[in-house]
């Protein structure tokens, strides 16, 4: 009979001791600090959806308007959360092809003064572009409205300064440019926010969407005893995260996902047959490229080829309705590195090529190449 245990090495993930409340305050405050906010944070044990629709379940009641800014898929889902906690919503939308613009939401916010609360994506991973979250944070401040951030594929990726903009709930997770765990996500919370959920009598009270379970069991009592076992090997991966880019350096974290993104926009211009979705470098995010396959060539068929050239490389065909048309180049996290964007244009290049697409593969990776350069130079 052969022994089970013969090939097993010792395991690494278990029997680690504890994780003690201080250890789990000391990450929240890396992380606090990660994202430049000095209000309190709540850790949350579960993808960033949750903390989410946690910020909009407490902050949103029947009775409140909130202004609702599509620039992308997760717009939609919080247009139906903020309906489905009795709100009115005013939708802007903006093309995924650029940004939001500050001067359309004054308009709302002027046209809807009732508007109490602002949902707003920062950077679309899934769309590519990324918002001017500094001019809408101080339209939206003036007003006096809340204002809920998703900022979980820019963290890492691009300047993210929650309280000089004025955010009141930003979320953000650790599986985007930051290169850590997705199993555990955080929430910023501001004092007007907490005004305005510990006031809102539909705000979840124990319940694993509350906001306000963590402030009264764990940050009322000064963080000393953790209400519940936490997710430890997520909370010790997020450490990890956050510790290896102070290590890196956050400025140089954000150089090289800006460089990823001016890298692989200007190889696809030098390649032909993809263009960028994002038609303004400033729009474009730093932490994910879509690009528009040529017409009559199925983008999914190039992805797999091009995949079938290089299978290392971050390239994925966009979900839903875009599935035929685009492409993501998801450089961020250990993927904004200059030979991964070399690798993907080149693989993107065999890739068309596959597809009976004629490119220039040399122009492109010489463009690339330089684009990258650049950014880092500066
Ligand atoms: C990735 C991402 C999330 C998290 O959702 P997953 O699809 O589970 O990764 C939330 N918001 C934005 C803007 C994202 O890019």
């Amino acid at each position: 009979m052969s022994d089970p245990t013969a090939n097993f090495t010792a395991p690494h993930l278990l029997d680690l001791p504890p994780l003690t409340a201080g250890r789990f305050a000391r990450i929240e405050d890396k992380v606090a600090a990660l994202i430049r906010t000095h209000c309190d944070v709540v850790v949350m044990q579960g993808e960033a959806l949750l903390p989410l629709e946690a910020c909009i379940r407490s902050a949103v009641r029947p009775g409140s308007t909130a202004l609702n800014i599509i620039t992308g898929p997760y717009g939609e889902t919080f247009g139906g959360w903020l309906r489905s906690c009795g709100a009115e919503v005013v939708t802007i939308s903006a093309p995924f092809t650029g940004a939001a613009d500050p001067q359309q939401v004054a308009d709302a916010l002027r046209q809807h003064p009732e508007i109490d609360f602002v949902s707003l994506v920062h950077a679309e991973a899934a769309t590519g572009n990324t918002n001017p979250v500094a001019e809408i944070g101080s339209v939206v401040r003036e007003h006096g409205a809340l204002l809920m951030l998703d900022a979980v594929a820019s963290v890492g990726a691009e300047p993210l300064l929650t309280d000089e903009w004025g955010v009141d709930l930003c979320v953000i997770g650790g599986q985007k440019a930051i290169a850590g765990p997705a199993g555990v996500s955080v929430a910023s919370v501001s004092a007007r926010a907490w005004e305005r959920i510990g006031a809102n009598e539909q705000a979840p009270r124990r319940s694993y969407l509350s906001l306000l379970d963590w402030k009264e069991r764990w940050i009322d009592g000064g963080r000393t005893v953790l209400p519940h076992a936490p997710a430890q090997l997520e909370m010790l991966a997020l450490e990890q995260a956050v510790d290896r880019i102070d290590a890196e350096g956050l400025d140089s974290v954000i150089t090289r996902h800006r460089a990823a993104a001016a890298a692989t926009r200007a190889g696809v211009r030098a390649l032909g047959g993809l263009t960028p979705y994002v038609v303004r470098d400033e729009d474009a995010a730093p932490a994910a490229t879509t690009l528009r396959a040529p017409e009559g060539v199925d983008a999914r068929e190039v992805v797999a080829a091009a995949l079938a050239v290089d299978a290392t490389v971050p390239l994925q065909a966009a979900a839903g309705t875009l599935a035929k048309e685009m492409i993501r180049v998801n450089h961020y996290g250990r993927a904004a590195d200059r030979s991964v964007a070399m690798a993907s244009v080149s693989a993107l290049a065999g890739g068309l090529r596959a597809r009976g697409v004629s490119v220039d593969a040399d122009a492109a990776a010489v463009a690339t190449g330089e684009a990258w350069d650049a950014v880092i130079a500066c």
